[in-house]
């Protein structure tokens, strides 16, 4: 299995997870490393994956695994 660093400044654990946004929809996907490196896509380690956060107005999805279970969007 291919691995690659935590992408965070000054952080040197291995990377779990991978951090997509999708910037039309507002919407922040943290999910299984990626394959390979993707294009406005970030690769996390645990520790930062758990520190994630987003800009107000985004919606954060997380896998069930990492923490709480994700949060259904409000309708309406
Ligand atoms: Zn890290």
């Amino acid at each position: 299995m291919r691995t690659r660093p935590c992408c965070r400044v000054g952080c040197s654990r291995r990377a779990q997870f991978t951090l997509t946004f999708d910037y039309g929809d507002k919407m922040a996907a943290l999910g299984p490393l990626s394959y390979r490196a993707e294009p406005h896509s970030y690769d996390l380690c645990q520790f930062h994956a758990e520190k994630t956060s987003v800009p107000a107005g985004w919606l954060l999805i997380k896998p069930t695994p990492l923490g709480q279970p994700p949060v259904p969007p409000t309708a309406g």
